[in-house]
């Protein structure tokens, strides 16, 4: 036994103390005596001890977890800052690139006073058409192969990003002008070589933007201007360079308040329909009229189509527009028929878009209005131009053969500018081409040109086709394609393109022999 005063029992209580405390290390003395409080005492270390271990390997695993999610939160912070497709840096990355070399930005050089943080904004030209005729695997191997190109174009320390889409850019920190041309151009050209695809090669340019820091200029601002003047480079053509300049940024808005006129004339009736007159040339008889579509601006007074249908394609206006000008041509036509001005012969040709031909509600429209108004669908003939139905995909070749189920006429547009092969051309449910009026051009003053219709139209035929001849100005035109055994043409010669109440006054002027 030990004795009440044992002064044991006090460094064992204060022994407990320091490792209730936390101190797992201390240890409390033994005696010599190797009583029963020494038992306690040997005791009470021992699981002192096992405590130790215990909390050592708890804190061990602690500090592998963490370290764990650290690295896991700086992937994804990397990620976050990471285009998946390319590896390249995304816009969230760009931004802060551009941040760090506006902030870095010496005073101004006197050897070099206009160079800054440069940015050039790269917008793929065609790659839409790449995307839709490749599917999308052979349009991301486009993106890879471009981000691998441009990362080779330029400096270790500028960076390249994906902004999204087949939008790239570069952020140069420091360049002047003729430094920034220089890498554009060599992007350009780096760009030019064809690039590799299962089965096929092809070739993707681009419209450059660039933008070069001014006092006080955010990253959001660059961005937005290089934009801008990327956006003045595709509306030059394709594969060009242009800087920023304020005079632009009026330019852009202009052309967004015309993108809302346009989206109101659709909706409101502000667009219009002529009508021009496809003639048989043996006989002179209208056996149809092409519908194209007009807008009279309230301030800009009459726009041509080729103004702004593309302006209607790139703002996403195109399927309504399409729908609109769909509606309104079987309509004028079905009141052509109930005032017996057009028999069953008769025929309205419609343009329709690449666009409105990879969409099946335009199908269900086509059908709809059919319904609507009882106008027999081959009255009905849809123009649809080469390179629509060419670079078109599976679903293109099932819209064309819905459209062809309805019943209604299949025209190729502006044939012999695009690049269809005989073979192709043979497999395609259309039963109709229209000859580009290039190839009229010189007919009645260059003497081989005749031959090379005649070829054509021998061509055609043995496809099981018919050909309609498009852009006759002349007297002289008409007689050699009526000659050479062309049956239908289209042109200023025969009339312009008209509005419907001019019609009327068109089918009376017929030759007495056409209208029986
Ligand atoms: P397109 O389908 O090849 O239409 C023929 C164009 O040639 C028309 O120009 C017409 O006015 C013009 N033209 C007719 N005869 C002659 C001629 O003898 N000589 C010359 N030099 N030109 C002639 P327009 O009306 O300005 O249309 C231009 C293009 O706009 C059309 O080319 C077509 O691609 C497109 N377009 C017109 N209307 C529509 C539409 O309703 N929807 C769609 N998607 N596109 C349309
Ligand atoms: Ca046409
Ligand atoms: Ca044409």
């Amino acid at each position: 036994m030990f004795a009440d005063d044992d002064p044991r029992l006090s460094q064992l209580l204060e022994g407990i103390v320091r490792l209730a405390s936390g101190d797992l290390t201390s240890r409390i003395e033994v005696s010599p005596a190797r009583d029963e409080l020494d038992a306690i005492i040997m005791g009470t270390n021992l699981l002192a001890e096992d405590l130790q271990i215990i909390y050592q390997e708890l804190e061990q695993r602690v500090q592998v977890r963490t370290q764990l999610l650290h690295e896991a939160h700086l992937e994804m912070q990397k990620m976050a800052m990471q285009d998946p497709l390319t590896g390249l840096a995304n816009r969230s990355a760009l931004i802060e690139a551009l941040r760090t070399a506006l902030a870095g930005q010496s005073a101004p050089d006197e050897a070099a006073p206009d160079e800054g943080p440069a940015i050039l904004l790269i917008d793929l030209d065609g790659f839409k058409s790449i995307n839709d005729s490749m599917g999308h695997t052979g349009g991301d191997q486009v993106l890879v192969t471009v981000g691998e190109r441009l990362r080779s174009a330029v400096r270790e320390s500028d960076v390249v990003a994906r902004l999204g889409g087949d939008e790239f850019a570069i952020v140069m920190p420091s360049a002047s002008v003729d430094q920034a041309a220089i890498v554009a151009s060599r992007i350009s050209a780096a760009l030019s070589d064809p690039i590799e695809l299962p089965g096929r090669s092809v070739r993707c340019g681009a419209s450059i933007g660039l933008s070069i820091a001014d006092d006080g200029q955010s990253p959001e601002d660059m961005l937005m201007q290089a934009d801008v003047a990327m956006y003045a480079s595709k509306a030059e053509g394709q594969n060009r360079l242009h800087r920023f300049e304020p005079g632009l940024l009026l330019m852009r808005r202009l052309r967004s308040q015309l993108v809302e006129d346009l989206r109101a004339a659709i909706k409101n009736d502000g667009l219009t329909l002529y009508y021009q007159p496809v003639v048989e040339l043996g006989s002179g008889r209208i056996e149809g009229v092409e519908a194209l579509v007009r807008w009279d601006h309230p301030n800009r007074g009459f726009i041509m189509p080729d103004e702004f249908i593309p302006l209607a394609e790139e703002a996403g206006l195109i399927s309504d527009l399409g729908h609109w000008v769909l509606r309104t041509a079987v309509k004028q036509l079905r009141a052509w028929i109930d005032a017996s001005l057009v028999d069953q012969r008769f025929s309205v040709r419609i343009n329709i878009s690449a666009t409105d031909l990879q969409s099946l509600q335009f199908i269900e429209d086509v059908r709809n209005v059919l319904q609507e108004t009882g106008v027999k669908p081959h009255q009905v003939v849809l123009e649809l131009t080469e390179v629509a139905i060419v670079r078109g995909n599976e679903l293109d070749r099932y819209s064309l053969g819905g459209l062809r189920g309805l019943g209604v006429g299949i025209e190729i547009d502006d044939f012999g500018t695009g690049y269809s092969s005989i073979s192709y051309l043979r497999r395609l449910p259309v039963d109709r081409v229209k000859v580009d009026r290039s190839l009229i051009a010189g007919l009645d003053t260059d003497p081989s040109q005749p031959a090379l219709v005649a070829a054509v139209l021998q061509l055609v035929r043995a496809c099981g086709l018919e050909a309609v001849w498009e852009g006759v100005e002349t007297a002289e035109q008409a007689e050699i394609l009526r000659g050479l055994g062309c049956l239908s043409a289209q042109g200023y010669y025969f009339s312009r393109p008209v509005p419907p109440g001019q019609i009327p006054a068109l089918l009376a002027g017929q030759p007495e022999s056409a209208n029986q």
